[in-house]
């Protein structure tokens, strides 16, 4: 049985994906890499250990796949233990012109340790950064011959290989779909209930609501999903600049009053 590590952190792209994965006879290795500077992670775990209980339990939707216990690699593990200064420095040129997420380095970094392809579940959205460096200085291609079919690889464009160094081990099985498009499939496959345990707010309140502020939810915001986002978050989304200012000052004026 073909085994499929997959990097998976409980949010919407990532869950999809898993229940593609689950639909198939294969093992799945789900990785997550724990990055301390989140607040969502213990709402991401537990999103992942409910959505693996559920497809496990089977029921009526057909999950044919063997689920591997979730390994967990710390960010401060992967940069001490593979370090490799060719991928870095790709990755640094890539963050700096694209703006490529912090989170590629480490997948990029802890693949080629490992010597494993991972999937990484990056889906088409309109400027999205790392379509943006790929459509500049890389050419995406269909992976040949591939048993799953469907799934998307990076090669060099020309002599230019700055993509592929991070991108190598990273394949890209949901690059061609956008978040409707999840929804749409998963609404196909009796999957949504599912889909909607997936978790994806990096700074949840207080009382365990999405923000509304981080990367992720104004993705949600913005890609038709905004009904992922209780009322109070959609409106802190739509005055998010006045929302991060005031929060700046705050932070200001409570280490003023330390001091
Ligand atoms: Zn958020």
């Amino acid at each position: 049985m073909d085994t499929v590590t997959i990097l998976w952190s409980g949010g919407w792209d990532g869950t999809f994906r898993f229940l593609q994965l689950a639909s198939k006879e294969i093992s799945i290795q789900p990785i997550y890499v724990i990055d301390k500077n989140r607040k969502g992670t213990e709402y991401e775990k537990d999103a992942m250990a409910k959505i693996i209980d559920a497809v496990s339990a089977g029921g009526e939707k057909n999950f044919k796949a063997t689920i591997l216990p979730v390994k967990f690699y710390t960010v401060e593990w992967i940069l001490e233990n593979c370090a490799d200064e060719n991928i870095s420095a790709a990755f640094r040129l890539l963050r700096e012109k694209y703006n490529v997420g912090t989170q590629y380095e480490w997948f990029a970094l802890l693949a080629k340790k490992l010597c494993i392809q991972m999937e990484t579940c990056i889906v088409h959205q309109y400027h999205g950064k790392v379509e943006d460096a790929i459509d500049a200085e890389a050419i995406l291609t269909p992976i040949h011959d591939d048993v799953l079919g469907e799934r998307y690889q990076v090669l060099p464009k020309e002599d230019n290989d700055t993509v592929t160094l991070v991108f190598e081990n990273l394949l890209l099985p949901s690059i061609r779909l956008t978040k409707k498009d999840e929804e749409r499939i998963a609404r196909e496959n009796g999957w949504l209930d599912l889909m909607k345990l997936s978790w994806f707010c990096h700074n949840p309140d207080e009382k365990g609501s999405p923000c509304g502020l981080c990367t992720p939810c104004d993705d949600a915001m913005h890609t038709g999903l905004e009904w992922r986002l209780p009322k109070k978050a959609q409106r802190r989304n739509k005055f998010k600049y006045a929302y991060l200012l005031l929060r700046k000052a705050k932070r200001f004026l409570s280490r003023k009053a330390k001091a």
